[in-house]
């Protein structure tokens, strides 16, 4: 079956003699066993809950993997990852990560003794002088967020394997309608489920997926030992949401294509990173390697104060980290998203103070594009942040 197929075409209910179309929340935490001596499918729901089962079944499936695992967040499903490291491995990971993954490898880490360095994946060469023969993990994000780099993932599951390390990748910006990593050669596919696996921005969770079933036994180890499960009625919600996934990035990409080519024509836009348009040096591997660019963009305005006034002034765009969701919102990620990245990395990332990032939600492109028209700052504001900007004058269509 395609996609969209899979997506609403499998057993909701698996075992439930009523046959519900929609998968029942199993709100409980203990199952009483017939035996003394011996347990029936679920027992306890740290360790297993059929509603869970479902949802990281499908998940599952969805990336191409044959075993999913759902956790209560996608800072658990990441922890979850590294905890399967012991002292004295390393991660080497991408530079352009989500701030909450640098604060955990750096800060929490670091206390176990496993120790993350960072370079830029999206150049190979230098990423490739960075392994040592203590590196177990690669981890990156692609398209990278919030600078939208293209990495290579085949090139980079080879050059991991060759090292003897896993790839990992964080999809959560792409969703596996747009990007399967295990199918690039990744060997560990995780998400936050937050972003576009929900898409409605009313459910915290996480998502880890893989082949090996060595891995998967000892993600399974972690899941119910450490006990960071997503709960039933979270996975319902997951589950829910799942269904409208194709029909949702669909529209979002539209919008954002048509977003992204309106801020890049606009004189009042520095630099637009969006690996959808044509001119964007990722572009070509982006359409290689996924199905499209997602919902995701950002771009430099003139000054962090031009940056600031965009947010502020933008009325469709909620101000909000995170992504995804069929709402369309607007951060400045050096003081939001990835304010927790620690400063000595920020220092290294180039992370521009004048970066706006946008994710596009489900509403009309034409409305979103003329609010950000009227949100972007007019020569008059700016000539009053400095008189420098003289250039402006010549704007009249924004007077
Ligand atoms: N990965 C990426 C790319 C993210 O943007 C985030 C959160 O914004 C996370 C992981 C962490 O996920 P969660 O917030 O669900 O814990």
């Amino acid at each position: 079956m395609k996609f969209a197929s899979r997506l609403v075409q499998f057993d909701a209910a698996p075992g439930d003699r009523f046959r519900p179309t929609a998968t029942p929340i199993y709100q409980t935490a203990t199952f009483e066993q017939e035996h003394a001596d011996r347990f029936g499918d679920y027992d306890y729901s740290r360790s297993g809950n059929p509603t869970r089962k479902v949802l990281e079944e499908q998940i599952a499936r969805l990336e191409g993997g044959t075993h999913g695992f759902a956790f209560a967040s996608g800072m658990a499903a990441i922890t979850a990852v590294a905890r399967t490291l012991r002292t004295g491995d390393e991660i080497l990971a991408d530079s352009d990560l989500y701030g909450g993954t640098c604060r955990l490898f750096t800060r929490i880490l670091e206390r176990s003794g496993i120790n993350a360095s960072y370079a830029d994946a999206s150049d190979l060469d230098t990423f490739a002088t960075k392994i040592t023969p203590r590196t177990r993990l690669i981890y990156v994000e692609s398209p990278t967020n919030p600078l939208l780099r293209v990495i290579d993932l085949r090139a980079l599951a080879a050059l991991a394997h060759a090292n003897n390390a896993l790839l990992v990748v964080d999809n959560s910006l792409m969703s596996p309608y747009l990007q399967l990593p295990l199918s690039l050669g990744a060997d560990i596919v995780l998400h936050s489920a937050t972003k576009f696996l929900c898409g409605h921005a009313d459910v915290t969770g996480g998502a880890v997926v893989v082949r090996d079933p060595k891995l998967a036994e000892d993600i399974y180890l972690l899941q119910n030992a450490e006990g960071n499960a997503l709960a039933p009625f979270d996975c319902f919600l997951l589950l829910r949401g799942l269904k409208t996934l194709k029909l949702r990035v669909d529209a979002q990409q539209r919008n954002t294509l048509a977003i992204a080519e309106f801020l890049a024509a606009d004189p009042r836009v520095e630099q637009v990173f969006y690996p959808g348009l044509k001119s964007d040096p990722g572009y070509s591997l982006q359409h290689r390697q996924a199905s499209g660019a997602g919902s995701v963009l950002s771009f430099t305005t003139q000054s962090a104060a031009a940056a600031r006034a965009v947010a502020e002034q933008a009325r469709m765009f909620q101000i909000c980290v995170s992504f995804g969701s069929l709402h369309s919102t607007i951060s400045l990620p050096g003081c939001m998203s990835h304010a927790s990245v620690p400063t000595e990395i920020a220092a290294s990332r180039e992370l521009p103070p004048e970066l706006v990032r946008i994710s596009v939600g489900i509403e009309d492109a034409e409305d979103l594009i003329a609010d950000l028209d009227q949100a972007l700052p007019r020569p008059a504001l700016r000539r009053a942040e400095s008189d420098l900007q003289l250039g402006w004058d010549r704007e009249v269509r924004c007077l």
